[in-house]
């Protein structure tokens, strides 16, 4: 019988992670983290590295977080700005709960050429950078938005239709998953994903 191997350890992955553990604020790590170069093709093409937005306060009632920063981002160098940003800011509105209270970050800080999704190796690299931000900003309650921020916490065979609508305890945090804000544009203002991600807002701020 062939023994199974795990799979070899990504150097850079591990240089992320341990850059990011001895960032001891948020101002450290994202300075290291707009130099990083861990994702070759991805740092030869961007613009900005999209750290993310934390309240002034630092502590924030609800952390979200998405896949990746597309063309607005990158260009900005701030999360959800675009047409994803605005619903997502208006439905939170309507669930009570304002932006600048809310930290929004991206499982992948750099965009992805054409926006196409993050590979394998980047979410393992990039990882690293939003292990050390969870800690940092004190996250009891996260909400992952689409389907690669919900398998970055519930693992890879995670099914979004099968496990949103209620909080799983993921390292003693509250991780609530539903649909990212573009799947709800894509599907129009009467779509299912629309509604199931505002009632999945409002049952994240009734929790709160
Ligand atoms: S995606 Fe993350 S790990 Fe990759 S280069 Fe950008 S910041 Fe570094």
């Amino acid at each position: 019988m062939v023994p199974v191997r795990p799979p070899r350890p990504d150097a850079a992955a591990a240089e992320v992670a341990a850059s990011a553990a001895a960032a001891p604020d948020w101002a450290a790590l994202a300075d290291l983290a707009r130099s990083c170069v861990a994702c070759p093709e991805l740092a030869a093409t961007r613009q900005h590295v999209v750290v993310g937005d934390v309240p002034l306060t630092g502590r924030p009632r609800l952390v979200v977080v998405g896949e990746a920063p597309g063309a607005t981002e990158d260009e900005t160098g701030r999360p959800f700005v675009g047409r994803s940003g605005a619903l997502l800011d208006l439905l939170l509105g309507e669930a009570g709960l304002a932006r600048a209270e809310v930290a929004v970050l991206n499982i992948v800080k750099c965009r992805p050429p054409g926006n196409r999704t993050p590979k394998a190796p980047e979410v393992a690299r990039c990882s690293g950078w939003l292990r050390r931000q969870l800690d940092l900003l004190g996250a009891e309650v996260v909400v992952a938005l689409g389907l690669s921020s919900a398998k970055w916490f519930l693992g890879p065979r995670t099914v979004l239709g099968q496990v949103r609508g209620r909080a799983h305890d993921v390292d003693g945090r509250a991780v609530w998953v539903t649909y990212h804000p573009s799947a709800a544009i894509r599907f129009g203002p009467n779509g299912a994903p629309r509604a199931a991600l505002a009632a999945d807002l409002h049952a994240v701020a009734a929790s709160l």
